[in-house]
């Protein structure tokens, strides 16, 4: 699903990612877990189109990110072709970044309506059911203000998931949250893992690599370091970096 080869990213003189070799299989839970400014950010942004990679490829669904290959060239997409690849992916915040003025069903059913042109009947019928599949049935009318954060979280999550995404990326996504709240987003996120989700989680909660991941990859300085079975690779890390980062936040 997704394949990063080489992927490196400068911003002005600092590599950022320096050469990042990856690959998300279909229905993979990969976690994603390093020191701050390590790179776990840039490099889900890049998958995004948030961010253009600088060098190396990077493929989502088979297909190139931000390019088109003829031949041996490379050619830019145009803002529309970006927008097309951009609808599959669906990501999440560690700020929850929800439009304040609309209520949460509203903004679950905001982005099918306007980029895919869906009809307010059926972006509504299905901003219901993702209400209801986050557990929040009785808040869709809710501004977020009126709302815990790990509900915010929880919109924003169910937001994602409406434009259908085969891919879900996700920043920190409980790192703003009070300790309590924490769970619930959490249990979001296995359900989404159990029916088969793709995602990449960039996150501290190395208990929910532990049982969730299907894969952890460890990044320090812009590199992968170590990457295997995250129960293996928790117990028995193998690179001297990641015993160091592991020792600190076990
Ligand atoms: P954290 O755990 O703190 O979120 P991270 O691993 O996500 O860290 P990134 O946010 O990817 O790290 O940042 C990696 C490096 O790139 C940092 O040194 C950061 O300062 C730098 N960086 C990120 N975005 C930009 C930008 N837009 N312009 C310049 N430098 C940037
Ligand atoms: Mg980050």
């Amino acid at each position: 699903m997704v394949k990063a080869e080489r992927v490196c990213k400068n911003f002005g003189h600092v590599e950022v990612l320096k050469g990042i070799d990856l690959e998300v299989q279909q229905g993979e839970v990969m976690c994603v877990v390093g020191p701050s400014g390590s790179g776990k950010s840039t490099f889900l942004r890049c998958i995004n189109h948030l961010e253009k990679v600088d060098a190396g490829r990077l493929w989502v669904d088979g297909h190139l990110v931000g390019y088109r290959q003829r031949g041996d060239k490379l050619y830019e997409l145009r803002e529309k072709e970006v927008a097309a690849q951009r609808r599959d992916i669906g990501m999440v915040f560690q700020r929850f970044n929800l439009f304040p003025h609309m209520t949460a069903l509203q903004n679950v059913m905001e982005a099918p309506m306007l980029v895919k042109g869906e009809s307010k009947d059926a972006a509504k019928a299905r901003a219901e059911q993702l209400m209801e599949r986050v557990g929040l049935s009785d808040r869709m009318g809710n501004y977020p203000s009126q709302l815990s954060g790990g509900q915010q979280q929880r919109v924003a999550i169910a937001r994602a998931l409406a434009m259908q995404p085969k891919l879900m990326l996700f920043d920190e996504p409980t790192s703003a949250l009070d300790p309590e709240l924490v769970g619930e987003v959490l249990d979001v996120m296995r359900d989404l893992a159990r029916e088969g989700m793709t995602m990449v989680v960039v996150t501290h909660e190395m208990g929910f690599a532990r049982e969730v991941g299907d894969s952890l990859v460890f990044m320090d300085g812009g590199v992968v370091v170590e990457q295997g079975v995250p129960r293996e690779v928790l117990a028995n890390p193998q690179h001297a970096r990641t015993q160091a980062f592991l020792s600190k936040v076990l």
